[in-house]
């Protein structure tokens, strides 16, 4: 009988705010100076206090929302006690009775994974190791980050492989950048994951469970629990417990490696944050909120299916991501009517998204901007250039950030689909080609690819193909 992976997932996600939780201080830490972004409230001198920040909450709200979560009437906000350097108050704010929602759902593949809950809580600041020298080693602090708002989205321990909690990473993420409340940038720590790894027999109560932290990528985190739990199940095998702990992923070597015991909630000595308000949510304003919430990936993956007649898969690639569905949408308004949504699905699936990967940029920093890509549909559906010119502007159009058009006349890449021009070639290729025309005659429409090979090379490629069948089967009915 093998073993069962059971995996539940702790997801941090910074709320997009200008500012703090609970100060007016910058978010943009990222790439900053340290302690730049810092004043006495988020560095926690004597006598501060306080005050919430009314965007942060509604950000909050809008992931509770989109979840599908209950949304509580009333929240309140603790202090989670314990001492280290990089928590100049000794404390950090949470929710922990009573966070502001809890339930709810997202949707994997196959399944819906249950959220147990989401609270807000604010970020610690950032210690720099290593510094110094031999003989003095020490650490810094940099409080650019000590209060900026985040949400815990909390799991139930409903994902059964590595591949669905990929998943779940996956759509949780799409989900909040559709939402706007988060640009999860995982590189910022915009977005961090810890994972809780079991193992068990199929039908038998969860088994001692290990956090593993350090958790850098999705990748990682799929990696992560696979290793977890070959290990688990080995040590299950030789009949040795699983001991409750808190482990850290090393990503060059491969595997997990004990970090601390895990703490207990009573560890933290909770109590209520006694300088804030319990968060009262007035059924009105949450209802507000939520008639403010736009379009959730899977309306827009479902729309696109039922409006535009794109594919299940199709419409899967083009609704990854936020960015990508909306350059999507501006292509295609730009290649319309000439050019479908098939077609344009079709180019960002293909020169599109190989570049981008390609280049590592993202649908909005590309060079290519939807106008363009969608000129450059228009272009080849049109018969203005083929297929195959159509590649050509795209690649020079991404190299220089040139118009399409400006590129097609300066290649000379114009497909040729004045009638007289190419009849005027149809009529030289039957001439030079005798025995193709008689034999096109005599029943054999094979024949014909010979002549549109001799109208092509007199056009140097140019002429428009559809056209150059249509009159040679006209030439040679009559
Ligand atoms: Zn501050």
């Amino acid at each position: 009988m093998s073993w069962e992976t059971v995996v539940g997932l702790e997801v941090h996600c910074q709320l997009g705010t200008r500012t703090k939780l609970f100060c007016p201080c910058s978010t943009a830490s990222f790439g900053k100076p340290a302690n730049v972004n810092i004043c006495p409230v988020c560095t926690g001198q004597p006598g501060v206090l306080p005050v919430l920040n009314r965007a942060a909450v509604e950000l909050a709200f809008q992931a509770g929302l989109a979840f599908r979560c209950r949304i509580e009437p009333r929240s309140v906000f603790a202090r989670k006690n314990y001492f280290y350097p990089d928590l100049p108050k000794g404390y950090q704010i949470s929710q922990y009775e009573l966070p502001f929602a809890q339930g709810g759902t997202l949707a994997i593949a196959g399944k819906e994974v249950r959220l147990h809950r989401i609270h807000m809580e604010e970020d610690a600041g950032k210690l720099l190791h290593a510094i110094g020298s031999e003989e003095l080693p020490y650490s810094l602090v940099d409080f650019n980050r000590a209060g900026v708002p985040l949400i815990e989205i909390v799991s139930e321990a409903d994902m059964r492989s590595p591949e669905e909690a990929f998943d779940y990473l996956t759509n949780l993420k799409a989900v909040l950048q559709y939402a706007g409340i988060s640009r999860c940038d995982m590189e910022k720590g915009e977005l961090r994951c810890d994972a809780n790894v079991s193992v068990r027999r199929p039908g038998e109560p969860f088994g001692t469970k290990v956090e593993v932290k350090n958790l850098n990528s999705f990748r990682a985190v799929r990696d992560a629990i696979a290793y977890e739990v070959v290990r688990q199940s080995r040590a299950r095998e030789a009949g040795e417990a699983i001991r409750q702990e808190t482990r850290q992923w090393d990503a060059a070597a491969e595997r997990t490696e004990p970090m601390r015991s895990k703490e207990e909630a009573h560890d933290y000595r909770y109590f209520p944050e006694p300088d804030l308000v319990p968060l009262v949510a007035e059924e009105a304003w949450v209802a507000r909120l939520k008639a403010a919430l736009p379009e959730l990936p899977a309306a827009r993956r479902a729309r696109f299916v039922a409006e535009l007649g794109l594919s299940d898969y199709d419409s899967g690639v083009v609704t990854a991501e936020r960015a990508l569905a909306d350059y999507f949408e501006e292509a295609l308004a730009a290649a319309a009517p000439e050019a479908g949504a098939k077609q344009v699905a079709n180019w960002v699936q293909s020169d599109f998204l190989a570049r981008v990967k390609a280049e590592k940029t993202s649908p909005d920093r590309a060079p290519v901007r939807p106008a363009m890509l969608g000129e450059i549909a228009k272009l080849v559906a049109s018969g203005s250039i083929s297929g195959k010119a159509g590649k050509d502007v795209f690649a020079a159009c991404w190299e220089t950030g040139k118009k399409p058009s400006d590129i097609v006349a300066e290649l000379g890449l114009a497909q040729v689909s004045d009638e007289a021009a190419v009849a005027a070639w149809v009529d030289e290729a039957v001439k030079e080609n005798p025995q193709a025309a008689a034999d096109f005659r005599g029943g054999k429409p094979a024949a014909a690819g010979s002549l549109v090979g001799a109208v092509m090379r007199r056009s140097r490629g140019k002429a428009n193909p559809a056209l150059v069948n249509k009159l040679i089967k006209e030439k040679l009915a009559s």
